[in-house]
C-alpha cells in the first residue's frame, strides 16, 4: 500500500488554482504535484500549475507536453514530478465561499482518468489527485489497479521534508587524438571516457562522504581553487584533430538515502546529466567543424554550467543551466 503526506501548501496551491478558474471560466485546470518518493511513501511538496494548454474546456484539457517536459528537467535526481491533478469544475455553487475537504460529492476518477494514470504508472508510481476546488481526492496504482489514496496532509515547513544535501565539486581532464574530421562521434566517446572513469571512481571504496553531505573523489577534487569554465579545446591535425577536455562540474543531489551506494549511484547520474548538457547544450558541433578546418589553428569551446539549489523557503531544490557568457575564442592560424 502505498502511503502518501501532502504539505498543506500543496494543497491549498492547487484547490485555489481550481477554484479560481472554476469561477472565472468554468474550465478545467491541470497541473502537476512535485515531490518525492522513498520506499512505500509519496511526498508531496508542491502543486505547479499548468500555463500552456494545447486545449482547455470545462469537460477536458491537454497540456503542452514541452511544459511538462520544462518542468521535470527543472528538478535534479530523486525529486521532481510525483503525479498530476486536474480539476472537475461542476459545482454549482462556486460562489459560496466555503471549503470542506471531507465533502467529496463531485470527485470521482473518470475511465478517462484511470486510463491516463495507468498509462503513466510506468516503474513508479505515479498519483493522481482530481478537485473540484473545494475538495480532492487522491488516486494511485497498486498492483495494475487504480485505487484511491487517502493523504496525510501536513501543515509545515519545507524542512520537515528530511531531504539532505550532497555534492561534489570535480575537476576531469582528458585529451586524446581523434581520425577524421567526425566532430561529434569524437566528442561522444570523450564523453564516454568521462561516464566510465566516473563510473570506477565514485564508488564506496574511492569516494568519501562527509557528514555536511560533501563528497570527495581522490585526484578528481577541484578543490577550492579557481573556478573556471568547462572547456574543450581543439586542434586540427593533418588528419584529424586533438581536442583536450577541461570539465569543472560541481553536481548537487538531493534525497533522503543514507546508502552511501544509493547516494553515489545517484550522484553518478547526475553528473551523466550535467555532463551531456556542458558537452551538447551549448556547442553547434555542425557549424564548429566547418571553419574548425578552414583557416582555424585551434578553437576553445566555453561550456555553460549546471546549477542546483535549494533556497530555505523553496519547497523542493531547483535545477538551472546556465550558458557561457562567450562561447567560443578562435586562433587563427598566420597566412
Ligand atoms: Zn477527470
Amino acid at each position: 500500500m502505498v502511503d502518501v503526506t501532502m504539505t498543506e501548501s500543496s494543497v491549498q496551491g492547487l484547490l485555489g488554482h481550481a477554484l479560481e478558474e472554476a469561477k472565472s471560466s468554468g474550465n478545467e485546470v491541470l497541473g502537476w504535484l512535485t515531490g518525492y518518493r522513498f520506499r512505500n511513501e509519496i511526498f508531496v511538496m508542491d502543486a505547479v500549475q499548468c500555463r500552456k494548454y494545447l486545449h482547455q474546456s470545462r469537460v477536458g484539457a491537454h497540456a503542452d507536453p514541452m511544459e511538462e517536459f520544462r518542468i521535470a528537467t527543472g528538478y535534479p535526481r530523486n525529486a521532481g514530478i510525483v503525479g498530476l491533478y486536474h480539476s472537475h469544475p461542476f459545482r454549482d455553487d462556486y460562489h459560496a465561499e466555503f471549503r470542506d475537504l471531507s465533502d467529496v460529492h463531485s470527485i470521482f476518477h473518470s475511465h478517462t482518468d484511470d486510463e491516463t494514470l495507468i498509462a503513466r504508472g510506468g516503474k513508479k508510481n505515479t498519483l493522481s489527485v482530481v478537485t473540484d476546488g473545494v475538495a480532492l481526492s487522491c488516486f494511485a496504482m497498486e498492483a495494475g489497479k487504480v485505487v484511491s489514496v487517502e493523504p496525510k496532509i501536513i501543515n509545515g515547513s519545507p524542512e520537515i521534508s528530511g531531504l539532505k544535501a550532497f555534492s561534489a565539486s570535480l575537476h576531469i581532464q582528458a585529451s586524446s587524438t581523434f581520425l577524421g574530421t567526425e566532430l561529434t562521434s569524437s566528442i561522444r566517446e570523450v564523453e564516454q571516457f568521462i561516464l566510465n572513469l566516473l563510473e570506477t571512481m565514485l564508488v564506496p571504496e574511492k569516494a568519501t562522504i562527509s557528514s555536511n553531505g560533501k563528497v570527495s573523489v581522490q585526484g578528481l577534487d577541484s578543490g577550492s581553487g579557481k573556478r573556471g569554465d568547462s572547456t574543450v579545446m581543439l586542434k586540427p591535425t593533418q588528419d584529424g584533430f586533438y581536442a583536450e577536455l577541461d570539465i569543472r562540474i560541481s553536481p548537487k543531489i538531493f534525497t533522503v538515502q543514507e546508502d552511501p551506494n544509493e547516494v553515489l549511484c545517484s550522484l553518478r547520474n547526475e553528473l551523466a546529466d550535467d555532463l551531456a548538457y556542458l558537452l551538447w547544450d551549448s556547442v553547434d558541433y555542425k557549424r564548429l567543424s566547418s571553419y574548425l578546418w578552414s583557416d582555424v589553428e585551434s578553437v576553445c569551446i566555453f561550456m555553460g554550467k549546471a546549477r542546483t539549489m535549494k533556497g530555505p523557503n523553496d519547497p523542493l531544490p531547483r535545477k538551472s543551466f546556465i550558458p557561457p557568457k562567450r562561447k567560443l575564442s578562435l586562433h587563427r592560424a598566420r597566412r
